[in-house]
């Protein structure tokens, strides 16, 4: 008698999920693939979202269309709202898919240290929705702007404060400068851009904390270059949407704020009720197992785990993909009865863009800054966008906005 193959879900299709599922497409295991959304997000790129460089379609692609060719994989769009490991199966709205097999690739979200006043009125870069959402609302600033008579409120809405220097509000900070000097400078003539400010708030002494020292100096160098300024040991502790307070007690005027100070997993991981490490990361075992649940495994923002040196993986697409690819492997393996193997990260670098022609790398163990760097950021970027027409698209974008100093997007829609 023919043995009944076994049923793997997988929930979260993005880095780390696709990669998982991609990597078991010709293995004797029958997937259903679970996402809230119907499309794979290349979240690096939502802040050229939120800065009307791009439309969120060449960020995204539809999971069906990724998956056309997979006759071992069934996706279904949905929210799991519940796991029950004991009993072995996953909630989706309402109804219920047992499995055999589980992998948790359902990523992180923004973490807003329990401040309220930050989440409510705080832009963040997470999905396509808040980063339109951003994008709506510094376009409108320079609408409502150009129509102040009055010359300290004028200043409130063409202060863009920006929490996090880390790359996420590094990259947002530098593009965002530049939205304003090459293009908002043409559309707005009128308009003194001496009262623009785009501020970098850091609660640490440093930008760029995990990068090496010297890109840590070029980045800041490259960022004042664009007129953003930094404020280092800098503590935010509430905003209100129209002002923000530090923990000194000194306040600011500011209509925009963006957080970009955090990520902890997803709320997902809060309900399984197994160990979690900081950021509510996912304990998991060498082989991305879960202890007590061996049939279960995690990959992605919410799995923690460490290298070789001892050292917590970033939140990464880089280490997702891996973690993905390794899960996929150890499966095979399990389903010739072999014992899956420990996760090994290879560390592939560092890569951060500070606009136009200007980026910070660490690549094969080499520092440098500039113009090279950012021609490499450009590259890898278009490469790691999934489908050749949104590739296509965002190089033709990108040459555009390049070579003629303009933002394609800049529309003001309704949310
Ligand atoms: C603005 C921004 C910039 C970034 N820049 C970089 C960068 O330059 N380089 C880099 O390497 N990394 C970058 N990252 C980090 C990188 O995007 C993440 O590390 C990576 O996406 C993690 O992959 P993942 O598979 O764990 O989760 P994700 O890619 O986040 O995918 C999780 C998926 O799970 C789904 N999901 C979540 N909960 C549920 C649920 N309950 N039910 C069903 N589906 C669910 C989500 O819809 C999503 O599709 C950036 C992140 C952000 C937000």
């Amino acid at each position: 008698m023919n043995e009944p193959i076994p049923h793997l879900v997988i929930v979260g299709a993005g880095f780390g999920g696709l990669r998982a599922a991609q990597g078991l497409a010709k293995a004797p295991i029958r997937i259903t693939l679970i996402d809230k959304q119907n499309y794979h997000l290349f979240q690096p790129l939502l802040y050229q979202v939120a800065i009307a460089g791009l439309v969120p379609a060449q960020i995204a692609y539809p999971v069906r269309t990724i998956f056309r060719r997979q006759k071992n994989l069934t996706f279904q769009m949905g929210e799991v709202t519940e796991i029950d490991l004991e009993a072995r199966y996953v909630k989706l709205d309402g109804s219920i898919i047992a499995y055999e097999y589980l992998i948790i690739a359902t990523g992180g979200q923004t973490n807003f240290f329990g401040n309220s006043s930050i989440r409510q009125n705080a832009f963040e870069l997470k999905n396509i929705e808040s980063a339109i959402a951003t994008r709506n609302h510094l376009l409108r600033m320079f609408e409502l702007a150009s129509q102040a008579a009055d010359a300290e409120k004028r200043r409130a809405l063409l202060t863009f404060v920006i929490v996090g220097a880390g790359p996420t509000g590094v990259e947002t900070a530098g593009a965002l400068a530049e939205l304003i000097t090459h293009v908002m400078k043409k559309d707005y003539p009128q308009m003194d851009l001496k009262e623009v400010r785009v501020i970098l708030l850091e609660a640490g002494s440093r930008v760029m904390a995990a990068y090496p020292d010297a890109l840590r100096q070029a980045t800041f160098k490259l960022l004042r270059g664009k007129n953003v300024e930094i404020l280092l040991n800098t503590r935010l502790t509430d905003y209100d949407g129209e002002r923000l307070t530090l923990s000194d007690g000194k306040t600011m005027d500011c209509r925009t704020l963006i957080w970009a100070a955090g990520v902890r997993a997803s709320e997902l991981a809060d309900q399984l009720k197994v160990p979690q490490a900081a950021s509510g990361r996912i304990v998991t075992a060498a082989t991305l197992q879960l202890p007590a649940h061996p049939e279960v495994f995690i990959v992605g923002d919410s799995a923690h785990c460490t290298d070789n040196k001892d050292q917590t993986l970033p939140m990464l697409a880089t280490v997702a993909q891996q973690q993905g690819r390794s899960v996929a492997k150890n499966l095979r393996r399990i389903l010739r009865n072999e014992k899956p193997t420990p996760f090994q990260y290879q560390d592939l670098g560092l890569l951060a863009t500070i606009g136009r022609n200007a980026a910070v790398a660490r690549i094969w163990g080499f520092s440098f800054s500039g113009f090279m760097a950012w021609v490499i950021w450009v590259a890898l970027h278009i490469y790691r966008i999934i489908g050749f027409r949104n590739r296509l698209v965002v190089l033709i974008n990108w040459a555009w906005d390049y070579f003629f100093y303009d933002n394609q997007v800049r529309l003001i829609t309704k949310e």
